[in-house]
């Protein structure tokens, strides 16, 4: 039977985005309906970040094995059981499941429909037998994986995010079509776990990432055996099978395309809602408003970004407006982490993009993970800090690769986030021996050449007569 809802707020979609916005509103004593079409937690916790990473993680315990020689560990070839490494997967997956749970949302006061939302009208949903008619409404559907237009692809029976994780068996050849953080995360696990694999690239690899920095994540993937084409284009696909232009014939035993994302909007009926869209996604203005006033589009559907810490920021945003503070997305400030070994992170601007906007007065500050005592210790010396300095010591942007480069940028997200300087991240002290050292010593060379120039010599010489 029909009934009619008429809560504060309608969140459509219960994933990174939309929880936050349902939990932090029912916290407020609002009202909240929270549809959800699928399963609860959204790509990230079922098919996306959390999936992935603990397939990593099992992949991370297998290379260890191989990896002891300079320890004076004896390497193995490990035994790799694949359908146990899936459990394993599935276990992490229950683990955080509750966190995104119908019962854990009920009990915070919301009421979680499992239904489809479209619009009926510029105020009014529909979700199966539900009309809605809130007073403001949240999309945050998300987006799905994309196939490029390769002749045969279609008619492939190729893995995506949203089945690779369900796959049981190691593929023999596992051929990856996308070289973005996605395809080759999963590249360097698949190979770890005993896979071989070949990643093809149309265009560059983790193309939105400094280049001095890829070419370090890249040369460790290579190395261990993960084969990597780059500017390749596929004249069409057999099976599994990648038929190059020119002939050549990479032949596969599975497929895994990852190369391209579309946002989850064509089920909405926005144009009854007079929501303005294009096919990146759900149009926004800074404060993530909709062309309907009553409308706000966050997390991946508004095409802005494809993370779930930008997911949560923006329900974030979205709640700060409840108390009618302003609120502003700051695109200077956005950090992003590949969770390949080793793992890659930036946040800030780019060094191309500060020479954009400042020219000459950008300095690049670089400090090497080989003059670093920890990774030293730890064996893991591939890889830098490399910082991004703008006019009067103004922290731009930075960039980590290393051993939990996603974890060591962020110092650096605090420092851009709140515009400090320069001299702060150098004068901060952190304990010895840890690779985070390596962000203050980055930083502290921005100064060598004035603290140590012939003028200061002197100065220092004559004050010590004193
Ligand atoms: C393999 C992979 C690895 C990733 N790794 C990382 C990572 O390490 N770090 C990171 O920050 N990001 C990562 N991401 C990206 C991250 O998963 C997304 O950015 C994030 O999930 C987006 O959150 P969201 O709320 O916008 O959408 P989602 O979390 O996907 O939630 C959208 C929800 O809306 C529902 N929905 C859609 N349409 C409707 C409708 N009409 N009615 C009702 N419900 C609807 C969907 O079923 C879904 O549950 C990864 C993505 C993938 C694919």
């Amino acid at each position: 039977m029909s009934e009619v809802l008429t809560p504060d707020i309608c969140v459509v979609g219960g994933g990174s985005g939309g929880l936050v916005v349902a939990a932090g509103a029912a916290q407020l004593g609002l009202q909240v309906v929270l549809l959800e079409r699928d399963r609860m937690g959204g790509d990230c916790l079922n098919f996306g970040c959390v999936p992935s990473k603990a397939l990593i993680a099992a992949a991370k315990a297998a290379q260890a094995q191989r990896d002891g020689a300079a320890f004076g560990i004896a390497p193995v070839e490990p035994k790799v059981d694949f359908a146990r490494v899936m459990d394993h997967v599935t276990q992490v997956i229950a683990a955080i499941e509750p966190n995104d749970s119908v019962e854990r949302f009920e009990g915070l006061g919301v009421r979680v429909l499992k239904e489809e939302a479209r619009f009926v009208s510029p105020d009014e949903l529909q979700a199966g037998p539900h009309r809605i008619r809130p007073r403001r409404v949240v999309l945050a559907t998300g987006s799905r994986p994309t196939a490029p237009p390769i002749p045969g692809l279609a008619e492939a029976k190729y893995l995506t995010n949203e089945t690779v994780f369900a796959n049981r068996t190691l593929p023999a050849h596992l051929v990856i079509i996308g070289g973005g953080p996605i395809g080759l995360e999963m590249a360097q696990a698949h190979r770890r776990l005993g896979a071989r694999v070949t990643v093809l690239e149309a265009a560059k690899m983790l193309s939105k990432d400094d280049p001095e920095l890829v070419a370090i994540v890249l040369r460790r993937l290579e190395g261990e055996g993960v084969a990597l084409r780059q500017g390749v284009k596929i004249a069409r696909v057999e099976g599994a099978t990648a038929i190059l232009e020119g002939g050549e014939r990479i032949e596969g035993s599975h497929l895994l395309v990852a190369a391209g994302r579309a946002p989850n909007i064509e089920d909405l009926a926005l144009d009854k809602a007079g929501v303005a869209f294009t096919k990146r996604g759900i149009t926004v203005d800074a404060s993530l408003r909709t062309s309907n006033r009553r409308v706000w589009a966050i997390g991946d559907c508004n095409g802005l970004y494809a993370f779930t810490h930008m997911a949560g920021q923006q329900a974030s945003l979205f709640i700060r407006q409840l108390f009618w503070l302003p609120a502003k997305l700051d695109h200077d400030a956005v950090p992003w982490a590949t969770f390949t070994d080793p793992e890659l992170a930036q946040v800030g601007l780019s060094e191309a993009a500060a020479r954009e906007r400042h020219g000459d007065a950008v300095k690049l500050l670089r400090w090497k993970l080989h003059d670093n005592d920890r990774a030293q210790a730890e064996r893991a010396t591939e890889g830098m800090v490399k910082a991004v300095v703008g006019p009067r010591g103004r922290i731009l942007g930075a960039a980590i690769v290393g051993p939990h480069a996603g974890d060591l940028i962020q110092p650096w997200c605090l420092a851009i986030a709140k515009r400090l300087k320069i001299s702060t991240m150098a004068s901060h002290v952190p304990p010895y021996p840890t690779l985070g050292e390596a962000s203050k010593r980055a930083a502290s060379s921005y100064f060598t050449e004035t603290l140590f120039s012939p003028r200061v010599r002197w100065l220092v010489r004559l004050l010590s007569r004193f």
